[in-house]
């Protein structure tokens, strides 16, 4: 490429351009399916045959894929290429019921590669920057996900790994890290612990870019993890199932993520009726997979609510940007009736500079009554022996957020760091509530 800005050709495409290669990859996707036990039963049962998708507009006939399918089918019933081309294997938690598996040819792994290095290389990352990754290697895919994209990019990368936080600082000193792969709430821990040892980034450390994603953030969140740590900070999104990192992320504008539609066929579908819903409006997101082989997937309902943010980028794609996550359909809290999603709270708490940026939700009965309490980290910043300073701020944060999720929270000030950390994903609500 000449032009500085793109990793790949398919950046700079026109819509018309980008349009015209999703219809010859969606054609070649539905008929590659068809090797797939699972995908010729669904659609002989819906009464379609290949040749039915000839164009984009065909998409919608293809009937969705959910992530129960993948449990169903476990461990291998959607492949579409024998288990023998397959050179790697990713599966997730599984808490509820079977796992789920997501199989990878070569040229699978090797696509993904390029889209997470597309995504670093737009963010400004280049082969002279040093790359550390803080997500645990393994079968989450935030681990070598981005460790072969920063690879094909050039950089030199530390494989560090999640936890241990004292050795990533002395890796981040000793070998000049500049760009950090972190989820939100281990970039809060990283600077706790920087507080603790007496490390100023901006002074004693070279960071100056840090990816952020896997779990929901608030805008302000992200504004305080750049603050704290002296970075610019990127929101990136993806899932195991459509591959893991490098599905869409944040272009330098930070406004919204670009999602690579030469890899994904993108939807936003109204959860209940399952309709498309205009774009600019939020709803589930869907996406159909374009470029993969061993496990395309077709029209998968990723029960992500996001919504499409409309207008042009002044970077150049047109890509279509995603909103940030709303948080999943099966995060939403159902409390007295009202339907609440963490991060409604996330938001009201980050209004507020005495607070820091970790918090839980507490779900629990009390003589026969369900209630909310929200316990909140002060700020390092603010002195903790004023009681009724902080017994004011705990009303106002009260009030606050009884405007935004109509009931009544009790809250609760916490000591900076006093809330457990998890060592994946932030656990950010535990319902005790008595089950009747
Ligand atoms: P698991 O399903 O076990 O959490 P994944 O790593 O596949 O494993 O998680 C993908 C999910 O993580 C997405 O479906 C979404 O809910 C969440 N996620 C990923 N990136 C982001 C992001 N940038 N913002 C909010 N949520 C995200
Ligand atoms: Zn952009």
């Amino acid at each position: 490429m000449t032009d500085e800005r793109f990793f790949n050709a398919e950046e700079a495409y026109s819509r018309s351009e980008l349009e015209a290669l999703q219809q010859e990859r969606l054609r070649a996707t539905v008929k590659h399916c068809m090797n797939s036990p699972f995908y010729r039963e669904r659609f002989r049962s819906a009464g379609l045959s290949q040749g039915d998708i000839r164009s984009l507009d065909d998409l919608h006939k293809i009937p969705f894929t959910t992530k129960q399918d993948l449990r169903d089918t476990y461990p291998f019933g959607i492949a579409s290429v024998p288990l023998g081309d397959c050179t790697r294997l990713h599966s997730s938690s599984g808490t509820t019921g079977n796992p789920t598996v997501i199989l990878h040819t070569a040229r699978d792994l090797d696509q993904w590669a390029n889209a997470v290095a597309r995504c670093l290389w737009m963010v400004g990352c280049r082969p002279d920057d040093v790359f550390q990754n803080t997500s645990g290697y393994g079968m989450f895919t935030g681990g070598l996900g981005f460790q072969y994209g920063a690879e094909k990019l050039g950089m030199l990368t530390i494989p560090a790994a999640a936890g241990n936080t004292l050795r990533q600082l002395k890796f981040f000193k000793d070998f000049r890290t500049t760009v950090v792969h972190a989820i939100p709430s281990y970039a809060a821990r990283l600077y706790e612990v920087m507080c603790q040892q007496g490390i100023d980034p901006r002074r004693d450390l070279s960071l100056r870019t840090l990816v952020i994603g896997a779990e929901p953030h608030s805008e302000d969140t992200r504004r305080r993890i750049e603050d704290m740590l002296g970075v610019k900070a990127y929101n990136s999104f993806g899932m195991s199932e459509m591959m893991g990192p490098g599905v869409a992320f944040e272009c330098p504008g930070q406004n919204g993520m670009h999602i690579w539609e030469d890899y994904f066929i993108v939807e936003i579908v109204d959860p209940v009726t399952l309709e498309p819903v205009p774009d600019g409006e939020v709803g589930e997101l869907v996406l159909t997979t374009i470029n993969r082989e061993a496990m395309p997937l077709l029209r998968y309902r990723t029960r992500d609510l996001t919504r499409i943010l409309p207008g042009e980028c002044p970077c150049g794609r047109v890509h279509r940007r995603l909103d940030r996550m709303k948080g999943r359909s099966d995060d939403m809290i159902i409390l007295k009736g009202v339907n609440i999603f963490p991060i409604q709270i996330e938001q009201v708490l980050m209004q507020f500079s005495e607070l820091a940026t970790d918090y839980l939700i507490t779900l629990q009965t009390l003589d026969d009554n369900d209630g909310m309490t929200v316990e909140v980290e002060i700020s390092e910043k603010v002195l903790t022996d004023d009681y009724s300073a902080l017994q004011k701020l705990e009303k106002e944060i009260t009030r606050c957020l009884r405007d935004e999720i109509l009931i009544t929270p009790k809250v609760r000030l916490v000591p900076f760091g006093s809330i457990p950390k998890s060592e994946g994903k932030a656990v950010r609500v535990k319902d005790l509530r008595k089950q009747y």
